[in-house]
């Protein structure tokens, strides 16, 4: 399996190489050549097979530069109950004969962005070596909050790696600011940028294009890469967790084996459900993948109106790691959509760049909408849900997963589609305490870890553990800088 850009260049390399480089170096990003496609059978075969197990078959088909033996290594060093509280590592929870939540947020960090993270760094490791590079990798990450935690946790004393994380300073829950900021390990550091989510990342994809720099980095040891969901290492892992909630229906008798199913996903910067759509495309029998976003809702704009449009205030909310204007991975999927035209994704980014915004024709418009709905929720219908939620059903979701709650029951009125819908749950409630226990109704909620507890006690809920541990939590890192000093900060950390 080969790997090319979403832009046009004709440039073929293999996953190791996508792996390393992240992004492409016309701008665009790495897609696989092709899809592999999985019969009922195939999927059958993986109804009786732990996690890991499941991980191996799927990512083994991207992954064909890496031996067997290689990723079964990984799959189990990665998904195992020693970094899982849950020994089905993606546990789904239902509520109603229709509705299911899929946990995703076992791992360390109490996020889905362990289902990728965990397994990352062993991928990255290895394409180094397959790929004979003498030099130090810097992991650099701009992060919404959970990536950022997820990629210290999965790169910390990394032989080999540097990382460096940058976080939008007034952007992130107290908790995600804590997971960080406290972070153990020698190849790591910390950020705050004065700027809301989309200037982190721009700042980052601007040192990635800046060639000059790239240069100096090298003279001084290092190459970069990027564990953003721009990476293709990213993606592999999430295409997993799609299948395996199919089978686990199917193990609890709540579909048939060929049924369909629908994933109703919070989304952000699109690498969540893209996962879905190349699960659908590998033939995972999927009825509509619903795209919801919080206010700051430009991807539902665009599913409706085929306009995406940039150009727009940008919102702080509840759910911070959805607060995002440029949603990178939609490049993937326009890339399909337009049956592999680079030249003309080109055309969109570069309009996107210049004027802010750009509109697809209404074929592909349509075409889109075939596997796609949309959905989304303001606050305070955010904050119903999960009052609703929990007074209904006894169970406990943060804001992103009620965000996507919301949208589901606004699609089910609208669409009259009962399908069984799995709600890909994508953080602990407890990452976001405070914004959650003023949904329960609590007034003079307490900030910062004494909302930790506060929860407890209004839920009953457990509390995971490495949340838990933040109690006693040493802070390693205090820099705050502007956004024009993002170079400058990889420079010092590297010691250039
Ligand atoms: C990152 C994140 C999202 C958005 O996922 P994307 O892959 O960026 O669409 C949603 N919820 C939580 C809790 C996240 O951390």
């Amino acid at each position: 399996m080969l790997y090319q850009s979403t832009r046009g260049d004709k440039n073929k390399i293999t996953s190791a190489e996508a792996i390393i480089q992240g992004l492409s170096t016309d701008g665009g990003l790495y897609v696989p050549e092709t899809f592999p496609v999985f019969s009922l059978n195939e999927i059958k075969e993986l109804i009786d097979k732990p996690y890991n197990k499941r991980a191996l078959h799927v990512m083994g088909k991207y992954l064909t530069d890496f031996t067997s033996d290689e990723l079964d290594k990984y799959t189990i060093a990665a998904y195992n109950t020693f970094n899982y509280d849950d020994a089905m590592i993606a546990p789904i929870q239902s509520v109603e004969y229709n509705t299911h939540f899929l946990e995703l947020w076992h791992g360390p960090t109490s996020a889905f962005k362990d289902m990728a993270l965990q397994i990352m760094p062993y991928l990255l490791t290895a394409s180094i070596n397959k790929c004979d590079k003498q030099k130090e990798i810097c992991i650099l990450v701009a992060t919404s909050g959970d990536t950022g935690k997820a990629a210290l946790e999965g790169f910390s004393d990394v032989k080999g790696t540097k990382i460096i994380v940058f976080y939008p300073k007034d952007g992130v829950s107290e908790v995600q600011k804590l997971q960080m900021i406290s972070q153990n390990g020698k190849n790591v550091d910390v950020v705050a940028v004065e700027g809301n989510f989309d200037d982190t990342q721009t700042g980052v994809k601007a040192i990635f294009s800046d060639t000059v720099f790239a240069k100096k980095l090298n003279s001084i040891g290092y190459s970069l890469s990027s564990a953003n969901s721009i990476n293709w290492g990213r993606l592999v892992p999430q295409i997993v967790y799609y299948f395996s909630a199919y089978c686990d229906l199917i193990n609890k008798d709540s579909i048939k084996p060929g049924d369909k199913v629908n994933f109703c996903v919070p989304t952000g910067n699109f690498g969540n459900i893209l996962a879905g759509y190349y699960a659908y495309k590998m033939g995972l029998p999927i009825g509509k993948l619903i795209c919801a976003s919080n206010r700051n809702d430009v991807l539902t704009q665009f599913i409706n109106t085929g306009v995406y449009d940039k150009k727009r205030t940008f919102f702080t909310t509840i759910s911070p790691s959805m607060d995002i204007l440029v949603s990178s991975n939609l490049e993937r999927l326009l890339f399909e959509m337009s049956d592999k035209n680079g030249d003309i994704i080109s055309t969109y980014m570069n309009e996107l760049a210049k004027k802010g915004s750009y509109t697809v024709p209404f074929t592909m418009q349509n075409k889109i909408k075939e596997i796609f709905a949309s959905g989304f929720s303001y606050e305070e219908d955010t904050k119903k849900a999960i009052k609703n939620v929990f007074d209904r059903h006894n169970y406990l979701i943060d804001t992103h997963t009620a965000v996507a709650y919301n949208a589901l029951q606004t699609y089910r009125n609208i669409s009259n589609d009962e399908t069984p819908t799995v709600i890909v749950a994508t953080a602990s409630p407890y990452k976001f305490c405070e914004s959650v226990l003023e949904a329960l109704g609590q007034a003079n909620v307490s900030d910062g870890i004494k909302a930790i507890d506060e929860l407890h006690k209004v839920t009953g809920v457990t509390v995971p553990k490495p949340i838990e541990r933040l109690k006693n939590a040493n802070i390693r890192f205090n820099k705050s800088i502007k956004k024009d000093e993002m170079n400058t900060a990889v420079l010092e950390f590297l010691g250039g």
